[in-house]
């Protein structure tokens, strides 16, 4: 049955919402998709929510091609379930924990790994139960410190997840087996829905390699930063992205004598170059970070950062930032890699880029001071151990990096909106939480998994945030609310049977249709239609019927004026246009 606008709820907004600052955020709350209840969370209205339901079926459909079988896990989980693998911990400030009424701390699921492998622990005994691949739709909650863009970070957020489960990695019915399947269903549900998105190498888990692919939406409002080869055979996010070989050397002779130089109130960088003159490439940036009973001083060059992923690699074995701590024992915003030589527990981590025999300038190791001509044989090597120092890539890349692959490519940087995530777990949860089956020996092993979600309202969002235009959102046939916006000029007499009529026809072809039987100008109707941006407009009036015609317009085709159909043609004109737009 067709729509009529009258008996649905949405809400259109003449005005932008101030609070919005991406496009589709603004556009979801104006085209009346989504209402905001408090930070973070969202009701979908009637519109929003059918443009995300389209979206759960081709994710559904996708799933049970690829062999996984659904099911559906409980929102609220006991603490003690997030205590077995730590991640009641890891998880900090993120995770909503309540307290029921018998005293029981529980916490709402940000995600589902531990339920799952609880329940797998106590039905699968035998390799031979194995390979299995489960998911569910279900909704998330986490307490995100900044939830912001509407529906794209939120604190209650419905995710497909699924779980693979493997006595190998290789072979059949290993873990890379169902993860190249995962990772090609997921190219059809983002291709059917109709975004444009990059899948990148993303943070790799126990199993190394590429073993985590993001999948990335391309837009300037992404939250993420993701580089790619200008030769197109190298994509990866920030977060793990490798940077080309540098020549490095601590070997060069100073540029001057080390010469300290007062610098009041100068703690960043940005003020001490501008204090000193000096560029920030010429600056050392320095972090402490704690390791055990170690402390690890990073240094970058001061136009660069840290990556926290690739110092931990480098240096085997965790790091922590602990700004208290560190101020306690060192004169922070002034410290430089010098400082090394007064303790034994001191290292030094150095960049590539950092390492060089340039004119520096870093932290004096006293407050309020820096140096100049710092030399790093003269003022590191020459007195510490050289154990106690290396060299390696651990900043973040950035456009204009060469790229890793080593064959002259040139990293270029890009935002993007991560959609969906493909990760080889590896062991992780079945070690933690002791899930083993037995081999074809008889033997006990752990089980290997992995894990793959996809964030529904994000595939929405992104969809809004690469395909609109001033006018409202134009979105993809595959997931628009509704494939046919019928706006009939004036809603009565034979208008309203004809309409009824043409909405039935379109229907019975497959095609869902919305009604505008609102008493409205037309003015009005044709500028909600663009806001809320169904793929097809048919405008019927008593002129087009003269000609026993409607008038089609596609929502993408901003400029054309619309075309006049025959009346008996029209249901074929419109199922060929969507069914053309589909993939
Ligand atoms: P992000 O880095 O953006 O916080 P994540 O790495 O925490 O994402 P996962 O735990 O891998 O995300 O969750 C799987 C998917 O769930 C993500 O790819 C994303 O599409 C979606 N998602 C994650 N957090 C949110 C959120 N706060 N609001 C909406 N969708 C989310
Ligand atoms: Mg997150």
């Amino acid at each position: 049955m067709a729509t009529y606008w009258t008996r649905t709820l949405i809400p259109t907004l003449r005005q932008d919402p101030a609070e919005a600052e991406v496009p589709s955020h603004r556009l979801m709350l104006r085209a009346g998709l989504i209402r905001q209840l408090s930070a973070g969370l969202y009701t979908y209205l009637p519109l929003g929510w059918r443009a995300l339901h389209k979206a759960i079926q081709i994710v559904r459909a996708e799933m049970d091609a690829a062999g996984a079988a659904e099911m559906f896990m409980p929102a609220i989980e006991p603490i003690e379930l997030l205590a077995e693998t730590k991640r009641e911990i890891e998880y900090g400030p993120d995770l909503f924990r309540f307290e029921d009424r018998r005293g029981h701390v529980n916490a709402l699921a940000p995600t589902h790994e531990e339920v799952i492998t609880e329940a797998m622990r106590a039905y699968v005994e035998s390799y031979r139960q194995l390979p299995l691949n489960l998911y569910q739709i279900q909704t998330k909650f986490r307490d995100e410190p900044r939830p912001r863009f509407g529906v794209l970070r939120c604190r209650e957020f419905i995710m497909k997840d699924a779980y693979s489960f493997h006595l190998t990695v290789d072979g059949p019915g290993g873990l890379d087996e169902t993860y190249r399947r995962m990772y090609d269903a997921y190219c059809r549900i983002f291709d059917r829905c109709g975004l444009r998105y990059e899948i990148v190498e993303a943070e790799s888990g126990p199993i190394g390699g590429s073993a985590s692919h993001e999948f990335m939406v391309i837009c300037d409002t992404g939250e993420d930063t993701i580089l790619k080869s200008d030769k197109g055979n190298f994509a990866s996010n920030v977060a793990k992205c490798a940077i080309g070989e540098r020549e490095w050397s601590l070997e060069g002779a100073p540029t001057g004598d080390l010469e300290k130089v007062y610098t009041p109130d100068c703690g960043s960088i940005e003020a001490v170059g501008k204090f000193m003159k000096v560029k920030p490439k010429h600056l050392l940036k320095t972090l402490i970070y704690f390791s055990g009973e170690d402390v690890v001083i990073a240094v970058v060059r001061g136009d660069h950062n840290v990556n926290e992923g690739k110092l931990k690699a480098v240096w085997g074995g965790s790091v922590t930032l602990d700004e208290e701590l560190c101020a306690q024992l060192f004169p922070i915003g002034f410290v430089g890699p010098h400082l090394v030589a007064e303790r034994d527990t001191l290292n030094l981590v150095v960049d590539y880029d950092a390492a060089q025999d340039q004119f520096w300038a870093s932290g004096a190791n006293e407050i309020d001071h820096h140096v100049k001509h710092f030399n790093w044989k003269r003022d590191v090597l020459d007195l510490i151990d050289s154990s106690r120092v290396k060299v390696a890539d651990i900043r973040n890349a950035q456009d204009g990096d060469p790229s890793p692959i080593g064959d002259g490519g040139v990293l270029r940087a890009h935002k993007g909106i991560e959609v969906g995530h493909v990760f080889k777990l590896g062991t992780k949860y079945s070690d933690a939480m002791g899930f083993t089956v037995l081999d074809e020996n008889q033997k006990q092993r752990l089980v290997i998994m992995g894990c793959y979600g996809i964030g529904l309202g994000r595939i929405l969002a992104a969809a809004i945030e690469t395909s609109h235009d001033e006018d409202g959102i134009i979105w993809p046939a595959a997931i628009a609310p509704y494939c046919v916006h019928i706006v009939p000029i004036k809603f009565d007499g034979e208008l309203c049977k004809i309409c009824s009529d043409l909405a039935g026809e379109l229907e019975a072809a497959g095609l869902d249709v919305l009604i505008d039987d609102r008493p409205e100008r037309p003015g009005v109707k044709f500028k909600d239609a663009d806001l809320i941006g169904c793929p097809v407009r048919l405008t019927v009036s008593e002129k087009t019927l003269a000609k026993d015609s409607v008038e089609l317009k596609l929502r993408r085709e901003r400029e054309s004026k619309g075309e006049l159909v025959r009346r008996d043609q029209i249901v074929a004109r419109c199922a060929d246009i969507i069914s053309g737009e589909r993939v």
